[in-house]
């Protein structure tokens, strides 16, 4: 089975969502760039206030900060066994620097798995986008509603109210979509060339057809 596996696609695309099904299923760390970035901003760190008005404007945080998080989250134990990279690599640079580290630790990536949706069902998504601000379950009050209006459905967070990104705002989304186009789709072409891209069409497709198409994807490998 893939162990080191990178999800690419557009903001709203699905990629937390699947990650952390997958994580879930495979046993593996989720990692992903926005969470911890997000992290620090709610907590005022350092890191935090260096990185606050990229988020809050849709920009990438710059290259040498998302490194070095991923530097040293890729170095903790849990990581070992591998790791779902959501939200990471997202430029060239970023990608290069993801195979030194691996190239470091005698590692590989197994697969690097691209979702594809439309940029206007994109911008339809994230404005309906919500989150629990407690465990971080992702819900979309249009395609993927809580049972009850705009509050938590797991059972830990009895009815927390759901709270939208900051970043899932119109303006900041249509923003987000071009640094995605002018930035990160480039790495499709950089793993289409080693070899490693696999890309799931997820068009109106309901998360849990996502997932299963995904999944296909990782047990033919698992079989090869
Ligand atoms: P996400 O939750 O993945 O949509 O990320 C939210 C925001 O965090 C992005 O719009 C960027 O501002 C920042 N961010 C997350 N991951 C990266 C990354 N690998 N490189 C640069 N900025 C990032």
């Amino acid at each position: 089975m893939a162990r080191r596996i990178v999800l690419l696609g557009a903001p709203g695309a699905g990629k937390g969502t699947q990650a952390k099904r997958l994580a879930e299923t495979y046993g593996l760390p989720h990692i992903s760039t926005g969470d911890i970035f997000r992290f620090h901003v709610e907590h005022g760190t350092e890191l935090g206030r260096k990185i606050e008005e990229f988020m809050k404007n849709g920009k990438l945080v710059p290259d040498e900060l998302a490194c070095e998080i991923v530097a040293h989250r890729l170095g903790e134990a849990d990581c070992r066994p591998g790791y779902i990279l959501d939200g990471f690599p997202r430029s060239v640079p970023q990608a290069r620097e993801l195979d030194r580290l691996l190239e470091l630790r005698n590692e590989q990536l197994n697969v690097a798995v691209e979702i594809d949706v439309d940029d206007e069902e994109l911008v339809e998504r994230l404005t309906a986008r919500r989150t629990c601000p407690r465990c971080g379950a992702i819900y979309n009050l249009r395609f993927a509603p809580p049972a009850r209006d705009e509050l938590c459905d797991k059972p830990g967070c009895g009815g927390v109210r759901l709270v939208q990104r900051d970043d899932d705002q119109e303006q900041t989304i249509r923003e987000r979509l071009k640094v995605y186009h002018e930035t990160t789709e480039p790495i499709i072409a950089f793993y289409k060339q080693k070899g490693l891209l696999r890309s799931v069409g997820g068009r109106r497709l309901h998360p849990d057809d996502i997932n299963a198409k995904i999944e296909d994807i990782l047990r033919a490998m698992a079989e090869d």
